[in-house]
């Protein structure tokens, strides 16, 4: 049977030369870079050099990056920092219906224990902000615009250079959630006006539990972890050496690919949306087409389906998806992105997400669509409430 990985928005497999570049800082490279001994400074000269590779990926300055434990801890670093920071008494943050549940918890955190206010903002059938809406959304109090670059269910590619600029015309600080986009996309911090940015290693062939933080020079907000003077007295804990020499290579190796991967990956992509959309009837697709969505992003919506039995037969075939909302709690809530869209529950129930990488082959692609349509009616024939001939679920 074939084994093919189609989940590569979850989690990527690491880079073997990334692994391979971490392991003596595991072993004979043990020293804590806050001691000063020779072998101390080897871990904060390997240190210095992943800030500079990341820097240098974002056109940033080494000043302005920061390690953290994940993609989350620096979500929950931005909108905490600058609300706690802001001293405004009932502080407003614009933020998206359909982020990723690192910013809307910390966002519902901070409405419950800090008194902020939280503007939701609305989407498009297809996922994107608008700009009128974010227009009219500031008020005199708001500390905080956080708008994700990219979204991880549905792939869809916000205006982030409009939206910087109108962040920077009203002096309000732009974070956004780049955990997605910056393993897919050329991003230069500077050009598109971001304030802050969120990245993660394990979303792009490096570790996991490794992130990074962009933050402008100059842009003020509270620590979020306490402790020690580590990352300029700004992010305290001893450094995860191997992890943060594992973000910098995993970045510089992502970009030096991308002139080639990213045209793969769409071209894939792309096939991948016209064979399901020929092959299975009534499928939609979610989210957006072309330059406005992630190279590798497939979101589908099979009505008559529920998406997690669809993952199970999937496996059963070697095909490893997702639904693209994380049931991990086992939770039957549809996904707040597909509900914030516009589609129906049983639209959202019944969707599929394959996300694609750099394993990914024509080869794989041919086999799920010779796999996918047979999977699909297998299961709508089964369902005492599908109707064929109406294209729907009656009564429902
Ligand atoms: C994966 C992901 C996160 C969380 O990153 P971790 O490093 O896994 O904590 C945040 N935002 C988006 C958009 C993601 O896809």
């Amino acid at each position: 049977m074939q084994s093919v990985y189609l989940d590569y928005a979850a989690t990527t497999p690491m880079d073997p030369e990334v692994l391979e570049e971490m392991m003596p800082y595991f072993t004979e490279m043990f020293g804590n870079p806050s001691s000063v001994y020779s072998l101390a400074s080897r871990s904060r000269k390997a240190i210095d050099r992943a800030r500079e590779q990341v820097a240098s990926a974002l056109n940033a300055d080494v000043s302005e990056i920061f390690f953290t434990s994940s993609g989350t801890e620096a979500d929950n670093w931005a909108l905490k920092g600058i609300v706690e920071r802001s001293g405004v008494p009932g502080a407003h943050v614009i933020t998206t219906r359909i982020e990723h549940h690192a910013v809307l918890h910390t966002a519902e955190y901070l409405q419950k224990f800090e008194d902020a206010s939280v503007t939701y903002l609305p989407v498009d059938a297809e996922g994107r902000v608008s700009l009128e809406d974010l227009k009219a959304a500031f008020t005199d109090k708001t500390v905080l615009v956080s708008v994700m670059f990219a979204n991880n269910e549905v792939g869809t590619i916000q205006p982030i250079g409009e939206i910087g600029k109108l962040c920077r015309e009203r002096g309000v600080p732009f974070h956004t959630d780049a955990v997605q986009a910056a393993a897919q996309l050329d991003i230069d911090v500077k050009a598109l006006n971001i304030d802050m940015m969120s990245m993660s290693a394990h979303k792009m062939y490096g570790p996991k539990g490794t992130g990074a933080f962009f933050v402008r020079r100059g842009l003020k907000l509270e620590n979020l972890v306490h402790g020690g003077g580590q990352e300029k007295g700004r992010r305290a804990s001893t450094e995860n050496i191997a992890g943060i020499v594992g973000m910098g290579a995993a970045i510089e190796r992502m970009k030096a690919r991308l002139p080639q991967e990213r045209p793969r990956l769409t071209a894939l992509r792309d096939r991948l949306i016209e064979g399901v959309l020929k092959t299975v009837p009534h499928a939609k697709l979610n989210g957006a087409r072309g330059e406005e969505r992630l190279p590798n992003n497939t979101n589908f919506s099979f009505i008559g389906v529920e998406g997690e039995t669809l993952l199970l037969d999937l496996d059963s075939k070697g095909i490893s998806a997702s639904t693209g909302s994380a049931c991990s709690s086992g939770s039957l809530d549809p996904s707040h992105v597909l509900m914030a869209m516009g589609l129906s529950h049983e639209q959202a129930h019944g969707s599929l997400r394959m996300t694609l990488g750099r394993g990914t082959s024509d080869e794989q692609v041919d086999y799920v669509l010779a796999t996918l349509p047979e999977v699909v009616a297998k299961r709508r024939a089964m369902s005492p409430l599908w109707d064929e001939r109406l294209g729907s679920v009656p009564g429902r």
